[in-house]
């Protein structure tokens, strides 16, 4: 762990033992550091659950201290989460091996199913490549051109022929050449369509594949949860290959692959070069997950942990449009957890259908708001009304929270009007009429 943490670390020098308490500031920042690394919302706040979980039951370890300790769960539970160990390529028991590659457009499947090829060449095993997009002579022509480059042969059926009878040629002409391994190109869209995965679902049953690799990249952010999900669900993968990890890309995408599908990552890419493709070490990436969290601001006062409140005396408060900062976090973050705020919000008449950049702007803005929320007193949270009538509230909250006064006048805003759209959400969702409301 890399000085971004450190100040987290610090706060628990001279403690005694972790607790409840003293890892509230901690986990605030290790919270942060996985989503400025890009790690999905959800998968953050189970992971930070989960740790919590962990510190306090810890008790002492003589000889170790607390912060020591806490930096160890942490990354333990990273590594755990990524798969623990080295995760294998699987072979079959008779050859050919079949690996079928997937995944959206420009990850890097074309370029990695040539590193792949090398890849195993080195490991003593003959290879032959499949060119099965279809859609982009180009990418055909790609893959011909790196095949000579790792001196692997490549099967190519031209573009008229349906990917599925591409896979089905190629395996026999592999079976006749006795190769160990076959590995197959397939196309990829900007965004996922039915077509696509009808596409790979027949080429899958044709080939019937020892891996089905999803290529993603690591640059994906928040939205590789939902990606792995879709492919796992629709597919079926048996694994990912992580792409572009040269990049200044800071990995989130590792902690969800498993985390969604519980497929491991096999390998990642990380350059350009053919010889750029190793294994995935969970490890290495916990830290280099952890270490790119930025020094991390801290917030000044020590805040109580918030109770659990029971999802009733939430309902009541709703109803009874008491919903304060507390509810208003909890909630959010009810929701985020859900990992389907678009089908929440598909429920709100007129919102219609969620675009992934809305759903990706949704959580920017809960990031905001978070922020903000957490810088302030407890008495604010229960009493919105103090930040309605207070100018010098708000003001102290912007600095704090480092940003503008106006957002923090926004977001007190958004939670009266939350109020009123909260409880027209619970009509909504218990299928009964919605009220219409005074504020
Ligand atoms: P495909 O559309 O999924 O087949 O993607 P391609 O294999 O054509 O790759 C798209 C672009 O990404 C190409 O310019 C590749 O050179 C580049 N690329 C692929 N893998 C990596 C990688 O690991 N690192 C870097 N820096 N570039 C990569
Ligand atoms: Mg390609």
């Amino acid at each position: 762990l890399t000085s971004g943490l450190e100040s987290a670390w610090n706060k628990l020098k001279g403690e005694e033992v972790l607790t409840k308490e003293n890892i509230v500031e901690p986990m605030r920042d290790i919270r942060r550091a996985l989503l400025e690394a890009d790690v999905s919302l959800p998968v953050v706040r189970r992971f930070v659950q989960a740790v919590s979980e962990q510190a306090v039951g810890v008790g002492v370890i003589r000889g170790v201290k607390p912060d020591q300790q806490l930096v160890k769960i942490v990354s333990d539970e990273l590594v755990k989460l990524m798969g623990g160990e080295v995760s294998e390529l699987t072979f079959a028991k008779s050859p050919p091996t079949v690996i079928l590659l997937a995944g959206l457009q420009g990850v890097g499947k074309t370029t990695v199913s040539a590193k792949l090829a090398l890849y195993l060449k080195k490991q003593g095993k003959s290879c032959m490549l499949i060119a099965g997009d279809v859609y982009r002579p180009a990418a055909i022509d790609q893959l011909v051109i790196l095949g000579k480059q790792v001196d692997v042969p490549v099967y190519t059926a031209g573009t008229d022929v349906k990917p599925a009878e591409i896979a089905r040629q190629g395996l026999q002409e592999a079976k006749k050449k006795n190769v160990d391994v076959v590995i197959m190109d397939t196309a990829g869209r900007l965004q996922i369509d039915k077509t696509m995965m009808d596409e790979l679902k027949d080429v899958k049953r044709t080939l019937n594949p020892t891996e089905v690799l999803l290529v993603v990249d690591a640059m994906t952010g928040q939205e590789a949860a939902a990606l792995v999900t879709t492919f796992n669900v629709e597919i079926g993968i048996t694994g990912a290959i992580l792409t572009k990890l040269d990049g200044d890309s800071r990995g989130g995408a590792a902690l969800s692959v498993k985390e969604v599908s519980g497929k491991p990552i096999k390998l990642v890419g990380r350059g350009e070069r053919m010889e750029d493709l190793e294994p995935f070490y969970p490890d290495r990436m916990a830290g280099r997950i952890l270490g790119m969290g930025d020094v991390l601001s801290f917030v000044e006062k020590a805040q109580e942990v918030m109770k659990q409140e029971d999802a009733e005396d939430l309902q009541q408060k709703i109803m009874s449009a008491k919903f304060d900062f507390n509810d208003f976090l909890k909630q959010t973050r009810a929701v985020a957890q859900m990992g389907s705020m678009s089908r929440v919000l598909g429920m709100i008449p007129g919102m219609g259908k969620v675009t992934p950049a809305q759903i990706r702007e949704a959580e920017k803005s809960l990031q905001i708001m978070e922020a903000m929320i957490e810088v302030m007193t407890p008495e604010e949270r229960e009493k919105p009304e103090l930040l309605a009538e207070s100018p010098a509230r708000r003001k102290r909250i912007a600095k704090e929270s480092g940003k503008t006064e106006q957002q923090v006048s926004q977001l007190v805003a958004q939670l009266f009007q939350m109020r009123v759209r909260m409880k027209n959400l619970m009509g909504v969702m218990q299928g009964g009429s919605v009220p219409a409301l005074s504020n």
